[in-house]
């Protein structure tokens, strides 16, 4: 693999108010592939110091984004959604260099984020207000505004699409965007960045890379009025916090310790089958949708768990770059290391390894942050694998036979994100995702979204719904006007 076969972000700047600028604090990052250690390339970082300066430009450009009129920024959105697409393969290409996670599924990442902007620009005439009836003298009603400048800060798993991706509601909505793409794969962000450049009037989008301090920085400062994060719990939690000295508005998208609950009904080797994809093993585990908590019913389990390494086997470690990889590596040496911690904990605690367990030999990989797809089963609620999210591709396979008390274990956590049900009978079915406390379930099924519907977590999984029509109005504020008609 050679950096000749990517085009890298050609700037070295950080992006706001319309153009690139060095970074004032002068810190240059090196940015390394995760999979072979080679050294990409070097991007200027921006810390605590440029957040006054981006800020006020996103300052300048809501003031004039506000009063675009909403079918236009939609005509705009879709030019952004052309580029997009015409550069699709350089962009899950960088992403996948960067990332680690396997270049054919960073093409649908890329092709997710243009068909998000996509929606957003076609529900530009969804930011509907309400008005009340008072007879002929008197006319109340609403309008939606946007807020002002919105923080969007990204997690490392998809850099894409939650760093471009997610740029659709509240640019529909009308306000200026301040992204922070993942400090460990920013290069995708950047380089859309450079393609996207002068679409927008100046400062509605502004791109800065930098670490958590920076994040922390520019989610406190006054001129930024709502603060988008996905990203784990504790970080969450931080935002929240910084948020609260001003009472500003916040979306959150935290992390999940999901689990697939299968009934004796269903058919073993679907159910096999669905725990592997369920567990997106393609992109290491690093999904936070990620069903990586499976309770499979007694009578089924040993039928289930004979088939699972044949399934798991479909995943094979391999370069990311390559367009016939399976599965990728995870994004750093700290991921990995924490992951690999996780496994040897779990062997500890009495689980049963009956897959995968450690690096991949294949002397190419030596380098990279591998580990094979990972099943331990006879995991009991006592166990760390079976409470914490590990963010890796480990999964933990329950057994059950108590309805009652598996729902008990399955909602013990603090989590609250996704859900998924198997069994052939609808009414069972309805009873589990009834009592599930999670925001996102399937039935039959894992691991798809659908654009158009709700994502979002229950409990410490988050606050918000994305990927819908509530999140473009989450970026709304409604503002209601009375008006006097009499004479
Ligand atoms: P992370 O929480 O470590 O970092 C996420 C982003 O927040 C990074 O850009 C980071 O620099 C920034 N950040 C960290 N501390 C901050 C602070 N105090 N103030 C402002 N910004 C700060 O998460 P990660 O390791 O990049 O991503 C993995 C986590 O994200 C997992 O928990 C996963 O479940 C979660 N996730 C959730 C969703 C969802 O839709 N619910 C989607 C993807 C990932």
């Amino acid at each position: 693999m050679t950096t000749a076969a990517y085009t890298l972000p050609r700037e070295r700047g950080i992006y706001y108010g319309g153009g690139w600028h060095p970074s004032k604090g002068g810190v240059v990052t090196p940015v390394h592939s995760p999979a072979t250690g080679e050294l990409l390339t070097t991007i200027n970082e921006a810390t605590a110091e440029d957040v006054d300066a981006a800020v006020a430009a996103a300052r300048e450009g809501y003031r004039v984004w506000r009063d675009v009129a909403p079918k236009e920024r939609a005509r705009i959105m879709r030019e952004m959604v052309r580029v997009i697409r015409a550069n699709l393969e350089e962009l899950a290409l960088i992403d996948a260099a960067d990332c680690g996670n396997p270049v054919d599924e960073m093409r649908r990442d890329v092709e997710m984020s243009a068909g998000l902007i996509e929606m957003f620009a076609g529900f530009w005439s969804e930011m509907k207000g309400s008005s009340v009836p008072f007879g002929p003298d008197m006319l109340s009603f609403s309008v939606r505004e946007p807020y002002g400048v919105v923080a969007r800060i990204a997690p490392f798993n998809h850099p894409f699409v939650f760093s471009i991706g997610r740029l659709g509601a509240p640019l529909a909505a009308g306000n200026a965007v301040i992204v922070k793409p993942p400090e460990q794969a920013p290069l995708s962000a950047l380089r859309g960045m450079e393609l996207l450049d002068g679409l927008l009037p100046k400062g509605v989008l502004n791109m800065l890379p930098g670490g958590r301090d920076f994040g922390a920085a520019l989610t406190a400062h006054p001129g930024v009025d709502f603060v988008a994060v996905t990203g784990s719990v504790p970080t969450g939690k931080a935002v929240m916090r910084a948020a609260s000295d001003r009472l500003k508005r916040t979306m959150l998208e935290l992390g999940g310790k999901n689990a697939l609950l299968a009934y004796p009904d269903s058919d073993p080797d679907k159910v096999a089958q669905a725990m592997v994809r369920g567990m997106n093993f393609t992109w290491c585990g690093q999904s936070c949708g990620s069903t990586s908590r499976a309770f499979v019913h007694e009578d089924i389990y040993d039928a289930v768990l004979e088939r699972v390494p044949t399934y798991a086997a479909r995943f094979k470690p391999g370069l990311p770059t390559d367009p016939e990889t399976t599965m990728g590596c995870l994004v750093s040496k700290s991921q990995h290391d924490r992951v690999l911690g996780y496994i040897a904990k779990a062997k500890a605690e009495g689980a049963r390894l009956i897959c995968g367990g450690k690096q991949p030999d294949a002397p190419e990989l030596a380098n990279g942050f591998f580990i094979e797809p990972t099943v331990f089963a006879d995991v009991t609620q006592e166990m760390a694998i079976a409470r914490e999210e590990i963010f890796g591709p480990v999964l933990s396979v329950f057994k059950w036979n108590d309805e009652s008390q598996v729902m008990a274990d399955i909602n013990s956590v603090d989590y609250g994100l996704t859900f998924a049900v198997f069994t052939r009978d609808v009414a069972v079915a309805h009873r589990a995702v009834a009592r599930a406390e999670a925001g996102f379930c399937w039935i039959n099924e894992v691991s798809k979204h659908a654009i158009g519907s709700a994502f979002g977590g229950y409990k410490q999984s988050g606050i918000g719904r994305e990927e819908c029509l509530a999140e473009l109005l989450t970026y709304t504020q409604e503002k209601n006007v009375y008006i006097n008609l009499e004479g």
